[in-house]
Order: structure tokens, then C-alpha cells, then sequence
């Protein structure tokens, strides 16, 4: 305790800067392991969403392992603002293996409780059983059925009283009758209108069915023999990809995504549906487009992101259509599916200075954007 941090939330220069990097639930974690009678010696922390634990927290080996590239990003710069570059830290991404010496396992309960299925699965058939757990979240997202749900990998959990809205569930690892490797948590469905089967990770957008936008989105997508170089941008489980692949043979597609789980399905995805147009792709996790050259593009894809950590924003989609014109050559294309009520429209006028729509239904508009000048 005493000790005060200050921590920021990545991408640095959003609109609502009020927007905190951590919240009463990580509070709540580091008050608890600091009163620990027994200090871990090395520390696994997942879901840290900007870095609040892997400052707070001490131990003299940590390990964080998050789905998402930009809070591994935004934890090195907190670590970095913060002086605790000494600190050992290793990042690892959401399939990655358990090193069998942690010894301590600390939980922002994810949303989606899938992924925590698998997290949790994975930790009770890798590490030794007895192993501490401890999650934290926000009151109202724990259930009964959250509690069912960590009871099935882990021991029967415990709960603290509520406190600032916030609760720490107790449980440890244990052995399990059937353990499952983590791809096997992967759910799949059939693409509608097409031979393809879509494997998605436990935690890819709209991992149980093929998303709205994007069923809308395949409508307007190009065809022909052309050897355009691509982007996936924001790719999921690459459906958007995957379709204009298989629309034209000669493409060079990039599949991107900031989600370790999403570039992973994709990639499974070209492998296991057009295996012999693999050598036409790449599979990147970054942050947008950060890392991709300047005007190195034909074509530009995106079902861009409403939301980041539960704040409802338009910002990551902001930056996305920024980079892409970065990104594109002249006489590129930017082509976007959106809700109506979003404004991409004057978004893409403003950055663009052309915007035409493609086609549009109740709910979406597809727009296209061409990168005209070199700036
Ligand atoms: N293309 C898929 C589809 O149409 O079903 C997924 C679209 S989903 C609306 C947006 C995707 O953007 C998610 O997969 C999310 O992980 C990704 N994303 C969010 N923030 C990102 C960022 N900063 N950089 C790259 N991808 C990001």
C-alpha cells in the first residue's frame, strides 16, 4: 500500500479521457495479494487490461497473458511511465502454455465467458493442482452461473463480500477428469452460401455465428483475377478475408487483428478451407495497421470495432480508417461496413474528401473511400 501509480489507457489521445486505466476490481486484487501471508514467487496475471496489476503487483516473476495485443502494449508503456522497467515481466499471448513453476494466478474475469472456460480449463490441466486463483470483477457480472462455470475446472470457489461494486472469487486448480487442450475449445459453424467451415477461438467476435454487418458486408466485396494486395483490417475469425480470397484466386491478403485468438482462427481458416492459396496470405497481430508501410495497399477491408474494454467508442475505428489511408497507395481503396447511426460517412469525407456509398439496408451502410492525394 502507499504506493501511487499513475496509469494510462491506450490508445493515449482518446476523445474521452475521463475513461480510467484500472477499476475497483484490480483494486481489490492487489490489496488482496499484498496481504497474502505468502508471497507468490511467480505470478501469472490474465486479462490485465492496461497494465494496473503488472505495476501493482510484486512478485519476482510475473507473467501476463492477455488475449489482446494493445493492453500487452499499454502495459509496457504503464510499466515504462511508471519506472518499473526492472521489473520481470514476460508477456505471452491467450495460447501460449503455463509454465508448471507459477504459483500464484490472479483474473480479470473476461465478458465473454467462453474464453474464461477455456483460460481456466487450461490452467487445472497445466498447472499443479492447489494452485491459487483468485478472479475479480464487477459485482453484477458475477452469477450463480460464473460461479458454476469456475467450479467446473477449478475447486468449489468462494466469494468476498461486494465491495466499491467490485468481488473477488477464491478457488484454486485441481485435477481434472478431462482435461482439453485449448484448440479444442474451438467452436465452428458453416458459412452460409459457401463449402468453407469457419473454426473460431474462444475468444473471437461473434465466435458462435457468422456477424450481421459482415453477412451484409459479403455483398460487396470485389471479384475477378487481379492480384490486389488486401487487408483484412480488424480481420475476427477472417470470414471477410476468406471470402475475397476465394472470389479472387490471385489476391495477396493480410489478415490483421489486435486479438491473439483472432489472427489464430484465421489463419486456421485459410488452412483448413483454401490451403493451397496459404502462401498468398500473412497473419499479423498489431495494433491497426501499426508496423504495415506506407502506401503498400490496393484494398483495404474493415467491420471496424464499437467498443474497447466495455466503453462503447468509436475511436479504435477512428485510428483504423487513419492508418488505412496511411497504408494504402494512391488511387487505393478503403471499403467499410457500419452501422447507419455511427457517422463513418462524414469520417471518411473529413479524412478522405470522397466517401461513396455502396449499398445500404435498415440496420448498415457500406462506404468506399479512395485514397486520391499522397497525404
Ligand atoms: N472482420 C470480422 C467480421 O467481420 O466478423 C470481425 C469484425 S469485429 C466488428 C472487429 C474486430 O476488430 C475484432 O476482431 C477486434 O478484435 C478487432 N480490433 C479491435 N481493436 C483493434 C485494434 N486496435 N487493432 C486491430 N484490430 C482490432
Amino acid at each position: 500500500g502507499g504506493v501511487t501509480y499513475t496509469l494510462h489507457r491506450f490508445p493515449l489521445d482518446q476523445k474521452n479521457r475521463s475513461l480510467q486505466a484500472w477499476d475497483s476490481a484490480d483494486e481489490l486484487l492487489v490489496e488482496h495479494v499484498e496481504t497474502l501471508a505468502d508471497a507468490p514467487k511467480h505470478l501469472l496475471i490474465i486479462n490485465d487490461g492496461f497494465g494496473a496489476l503488472a505495476c501493482a503487483l510484486n512478485a519476482p516473476k510475473i507473467t501476463s497473458l492477455s488475449d489482446s495485443f494493445v493492453s500487452h502494449e499499454a502495459t509496457k508503456y504503464n510499466l515504462a511511465a511508471n519506472n518499473l522497467v526492472d521489473k520481470t515481466v514476460e508477456f505471452v499471448g491467450s495460447l501460449a502454455h503455463f509454465a508448471d513453476t507459477i504459483d500464484l494466478v490472479v483474473i480479470k474475469l473476461p465478458k465473454n465467458n467462453g474464453f474464461l472456460a477455456a483460460l481456466l480449463s487450461q490452467l487445472s490441466t497445466h498447472l499443479k493442482p492447489g494452485v491459487p486463483v483468485v478472479l475479480a470483477g464487477k459485482a453484477k457480472d458475477i452469477h450463480t452461473s460464473t460461479l458454476k462455470l469456475i467450479g467446473k475446472s477449478l475447486s468449489e470457489p468462494t466469494t468476498s463480500l461486494a465491495c466499491k461494486k467490485s468481488r473477488l472469487i477464491f478457488a484454486a486448480t485441481k485435477t481434472l477428469s478431462e482435461g482439453k487442450a485449448i484448440r479444442e475449445h474451438l467452436v465452428s459453424w458453416p458459412l452460409e452460401n459457401t463449402e468453407f467451415t469457419v473454426f473460431n477461438h474462444a475468444n473471437v467476435f461473434s465466435r458462435d455465428s457468422l456477424d450481421i454487418g459482415a453477412r451484409f458486408f459479403m455483398n460487396y466485396l470485389p471479384q475477378g483475377k487481379k492480384s490486389l494486395r488486401i487487408v483484412d483490417l480488424g480481420c475476427g475469425n477472417g470470414v471477410i478475408g476468406l471470402t475475397v480470397l476465394s472470389k479472387m484466386p490471385n489476391a495477396q491478403v493480410s489478415f490483421v487483428d489486435e486479438s491473439a485468438m483472432a489472427v489464430a482462427s484465421a489463419k486456421l481458416n485459410v488452412q483448413e478451407n483454401l490451403p493451397e492459396q496459404m502462401a498468398q496470405c500473412e497473419f499479423i497481430q498489431t495494433d491497426c495497421l501499426s508496423g504495415f508501410l506506407p502506401a503498400t495497399a490496393d484494398l483495404i477491408l474493415c467491420n471496424p470495432p464499437f467498443h474497447q474494454a466495455q466503453a462503447i467508442t468509436d475511436h479504435i475505428a477512428w485510428q483504423m480508417f487513419l492508418e488505412a489511408k496511411r497504408t494504402l497507395r494512391v488511387g487505393g481503396e478503403l471499403r467499410i461496413i457500419g452501422n447507419r447511426h455511427l457517422g463513418y460517412e462524414e469520417k471518411l469525407n473529413r479524412l478522405f474528401d470522397n466517401c461513396k456509398l455502396l449499398g445500404s439496408n435498415k440496420k448498415f451502410v457500406v462506404l468506399s473511400a479512395q485514397k486520391r492525394g499522397q497525404s
